[in-house]
């Protein structure tokens, strides 16, 4: 029913780069079997799900939304990949995205642009608005997103889809293709909260091939979801971010995140009021961070290893050196926004600027760590909306990066302090779009949000 779906709106969605189909009716078929033989499965076998391209496949297609990797088929699955395929969930296809996840609309993917299903001139927010798109026109029940700087909360809010960033470490990295290391996250979307946690539990969870996962069991999430449904926040105590809220963020998104506190606060929340003065500077401290492990990252794709070789015709009477392939390779197999980055990237990093630029970011960084923890004494959340704006037109932002940029100011705060966060839908503005309102917990407390996201739900 799935492949039917995808078959008959994905032409106007886009939501996919590669499709499945064999594969995921094989294992539905053998789901089904299993089932019939009376064998005990997860609770998701046989659920189909769609996965972001930045995440690797064994056997299948992995672009990272990018030209330089056209044609790699990756010989090895990512972790999240490998337990998806344990629990047996069909896996429908490779989500389209910002190329190497670098944008807040999809429109940088080398593949052309996702539409949101909402209406189809606008754009599903990124950079896995594939993700977001397929589980929003029911092409998917279930996808996977990474969120960097927002790539999982920023396309659900703006698709009225839940979306989960976990807690630094807390998922799998190993086979995820790194866009910034030190705030790359992988996590669910889907269209409820119990849904996320199912998913998030199946993913989640120590991992030696990665050595920043954190080695401990992850809380019961789906007991909180459960408990959450139930309606009743006696005793959490709320927190409203000053910096996150008011100026830039647009009158309806505005209107429905104050209809949700009343929500909350009926819930029996106690809703307060808390601030956290370096929040301001999230933004221009990300977008030094961010260029400056991917320009290193992206180092590799050099057009020796993977995908892209382009080799200068040699009209010149030059020889096509290791260094003149790289250069031409680059040149040709990446785009405006990810030049942009390595640029600025590796300027940020270069002798003599380090102290002002990437030095600087990383104080502000420590900063924004110590406002977590001074408002998470006083709150055991904290809330705002996901995205200042609903989904702006395709086309609209596209030449201008700091307007682009701008859609990331409420989600950056989380990834550079490793906590995780949760965009749920929040209703819908006076524009008859998607809304999303946001919840922040503190680290290793992924629980606390699938508690208070349900109860909104
Ligand atoms: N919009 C952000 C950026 O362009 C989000 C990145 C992400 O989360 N992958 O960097």
């Amino acid at each position: 029913a799935h492949l039917d779906r995808i078959a008959a709106v994905d032409p106007a969605v886009h939501a996919f780069l590669h499709i499945c189909g064999r594969r995921a009716l094989a294992t539905a078929r053998d789901v089904d079997a299993r089932r019939a033989a009376g064998e005990e499965l997860h609770p998701l076998a046989g659920v189909p799900i769609a996965v972001k391209d930045i995440i690797v496949t064994k056997g299948v297609p992995t672009t990272a939304g990018s030209r330089i990797l056209e044609g790699w088929v990756p010989p090895y699955d990512a972790t999240l990949v490998s337990k998806i395929k344990a629990a047996r969930l069909p896996i429908l296809g490779k989500t389209n995205m910002d190329e190497f996840a670098m944008g807040s609309s999809t429109e940088h993917s080398a593949f052309g642009p996702t539409h949101n299903p909402w209406d189809l001139d606008r754009i599903p927010g990124g950079s896995g608005g594939g993700s977001a798109a397929a589980v929003a026109s029911y092409q998917a029940p279930l996808a996977i997103g990474t969120d960097t700087g927002g790539s999982i909360r920023q396309p659900g809010a703006v698709t009225g889809t839940v979306g989960v960033k976990p807690t630094y470490g807390s998922v799998s990295r190993y086979g995820l293709i790194a866009l910034a290391s030190s705030l790359d996250q992988a996590g669910p979307v889907t269209r409820t909260v119990l849904d996320s946690a199912l998913l998030h539990e199946l993913i989640g969870g120590h991992d030696p091939h990665d050595s920043t996962s954190i080695p401990e069991p992850l809380p019961p999430l789906v007991a909180a979801a459960r408990q959450g449904a139930l309606g009743d926040l006696t005793g959490v105590r709320v927190g409203v971010v000053t910096e996150l809220n008011g100026d830039g963020y647009s009158d309806g998104v505005r209107a429905r995140f104050s209809e949700s506190l009343t929500l909350l606060q009926q819930a029996g929340a106690e809703i307060v009021e808390v601030s956290c003065p370096h929040f301001t500077y999230a933004l221009g401290a990300y977008y030094l961070i961010l260029p400056a492990e991917a320009s290193s990252n992206l180092a590799k794709f050099d057009g020796m290893r993977f995908g892209l070789r382009v080799t200068p015709d040699g009209g010149d009477g030059l020889a096509a050196t290791a260094e003149r392939v790289m250069s031409a390779t680059r040149g040709a197999g990446f785009g405006p926004e990810v030049k942009r980055r390595i640029i600025l990237g590796t300027y940020a990093l270069s002798a003599g600027y380090y102290d002002a630029y990437y030095g600087s970011a990383q104080k502000v960084r420590t900063l924004i760590q110590r406002d977590f923890a001074a408002a998470f004494e006083k709150a055991d959340v904290l809330v705002s909306p996901t995205a200042p704006t609903t989904a702006f037109k395709l086309g609209e932002k596209l030449d201008d990066p700091l307007a682009m940029y701008l859609n990331d100011v409420a989600t950056i705060p989380a990834n550079l302090a490793g906590v995780p966060g949760m965009s749920v839908p929040n209703g819908l503005s006076d524009d008859g779009l998607p809304v999303g309102f946001q919840i922040l917990a503190p680290a290793k407390a992924d629980d606390r949000l699938y508690r208070v996201g349900a109860a909104l739900e």
